[in-house]
């Protein structure tokens, strides 16, 4: 363990009611909680071995979900308390196995952490011993403990007055009074110990438990940005800070094939899958899974437009699992892999090519079907139809196919990966 090395405690346990409606860390910012960023802040610096995120009753295990699908595995999710000093004790006691040497206990409703704060304040927890020199021996011994708590605070630029019923009333010297923020940084043993010696005592930080056993609390320019989301203000500011991802376009193209299985037989009716709707016809189509071309070609331009296999890199012939199964299932599997990439799908294109069936009375059935899959609007999806004027493969009805191109957008970070 380095001197540097630390553990996080984030509380996440508060209802938010100022803001009314969803609690506030579970906001959305850009797609992800607001409590994940204060996690990912703590989580990412090279020197944080673990955290807990202390959350409200019965959430537990969401925040453990998430923690694990950011691959967070020294984190752990706990249920909070009734009052905020409640939760930081819970959260505490937590961490107490992973043997913690400086815990950093912050507000997931402050989700901005620039990592400049972070390093200044370890700076000055592991600042050089100071030398002690014993009186009787003359021996000098080095102190590294001599700060147990560090708080980040910001000196108010306003005016500062006392109000009485909308008077005001008096004023006050700003050079006396300072706003201070979290994190707060705390020798883990000490703060440990405080939470146990005043537990159920309300106090709303947790410098206040240290400065009621007086013990010294250690000032450092704190950072306006690591602001707390109380009101709808805030919000609208918190919104402002996260830059819109940028989205760029993205072109996938699919192309499918079946072979019928015997010349056609007015007398035999069947029917072929298209572009998910059953079609009766008098020809059936050899194929592993229901041989749905339409479905297949659209499946694949999705893949393609993310660069992500094909059809049969997925969901191999090979694989009795796929045994004439309903093409559906490879149109949202690729709809899934699209969305883990944060991608949307903007429009498809569809063109079947064959001699029959005829498309064009089944067609408003296939864009209601395929919008249904695929989560698009109708006016997103187009289904087209052509024959081959009898000449070729097509022509002579011994298959059918189909083209499908689609649009997608994808986050540019996602694909700088
Ligand atoms: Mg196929």
């Amino acid at each position: 363990m380095s001197d540097f090395d630390f553990h996080a405690l984030i509380l996440a346990a508060g209802q938010g009611s100022r803001l009314g409606g969803t609690p506030k860390q579970y906001r959305q910012l850009q797609g992800r909680d607001i409590w994940l960023y204060a996690v990912l802040a703590l989580a990412s610096h090279p020197s944080c071995r673990g955290g807990v995120i202390v959350c409200p009753d019965g959430e537990a295990a969401y925040h453990a979900t998430k923690l694990a699908e950011y691959q967070l595995n020294h984190w752990t999710a706990v249920t909070g308390g009734a009052e905020r000093q409640d939760s930081v004790k819970a959260g505490l006691e937590q961490l107490l196995a992973m043997k913690p040497k400086a815990v950093f206990i912050h507000d997931a409703a402050r989700p901005f952490l620039p990592r400049d704060m972070i390093d200044r304040m370890l700076g000055l927890f592991n600042q050089h011993p100071t030398e002690k020199t014993d009186r009787k021996t003359g021996k000098k011994t080095a102190d590294h403990n001599d700060i147990k708590a560090i708080v980040p605070a910001l000196s108010p630029a306003d005016s500062l007055k006392t109000v009485n019923d909308n008077l005001v009333t008096g004023q006050i010297d700003r050079e006396q009074v300072i706003r201070v923020q979290t994190p707060q940084l705390f020798h883990f043993d000490t703060i440990y110990e405080l939470h146990q010696r005043f537990s159920g005592a309300g106090f709303t930080d947790d410098s206040s438990l240290a400065e009621e056993a007086g013990i010294p609390i250690h000032v450092i320019d704190g950072d306006p940005r690591t602001f707390k989301i109380t009101t709808e203000s805030d919000w609208i500011m918190a919104q402002m800070m996260v830059p819109a991802q940028t989205m760029i376009s993205r072109v996938g193209f699919g192309y499918d094939v079946h072979r019928f299985e015997h010349p056609a037989d007015t007398d035999k009716r069947t029917h072929i899958m298209l572009c998910g709707i059953a079609i009766d016809h008098d020809q059936s189509v050899i194929a592993h899974s229901d041989g749905d071309v339409g479905l297949h070609a659209l499946t694949d331009a999705i893949l393609g437009a993310i660069g992500d296999g094909d059809i049969g890199t997925h969901f191999p012939p090979s694989d009795e699992k796929w045994l004439h199964a309903s093409s559906d299932v490879f149109l949202i599997d690729a709809c899934r892999r699209l969305a883990e990439n944060s991608g949307k799908l903007v429009n498809c294109d569809i063109t079947i090519i064959a001699e029959a069936p005829k498309v064009l009375p089944h067609r408003n059935a296939m864009v209601a079907r395929l919008a249904e899959l695929t989560g698009l609007d109708q006016h997103a999806v187009s289904v087209k139809a052509t024959t081959s004027e009898g000449m070729g493969f097509i022509g002579h009805k011994q298959g059918l196919a189909a083209h499908a191109v689609v649009s997608v957008l994808l986050p540019v970070s996602g694909m700088e990966k």
